[in-house]
């Protein structure tokens, strides 16, 4: 079954929402809106960095992309 990108339509093949463009630009406005979020993600986002981590980051930046989703329907 194919699951499509809430945002863009593009398929993906991972649990989610959202496509990993998605996700990424998703989780730099919320890095912007809160600041706070941002320095508690600074460690696992220089882990996702590191070229071996590729499969780890798509799978951290979609658990953070839903975690910020029930943070945003919290308020
Ligand atoms: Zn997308």
């Amino acid at each position: 079954m194919a699951v499509k990108c809430k945002r863009c339509g593009k398929e993906i093949n991972h649990d989610g929402e959202y496509c990993i463009d998605c996700s990424r630009k998703g989780m730099q406005e919320i890095f912007q809106k809160y600041p706070d979020v941002k320095q508690a993600f600074k460690e696992s986002i220089e882990e996702m960095k590191k070229p071996e981590n590729m499969k780890k980051m798509v799978d951290n930046t979609v658990r953070f992309m839903d975690a910020v989703q029930g943070l945003q329907k919290g308020k």
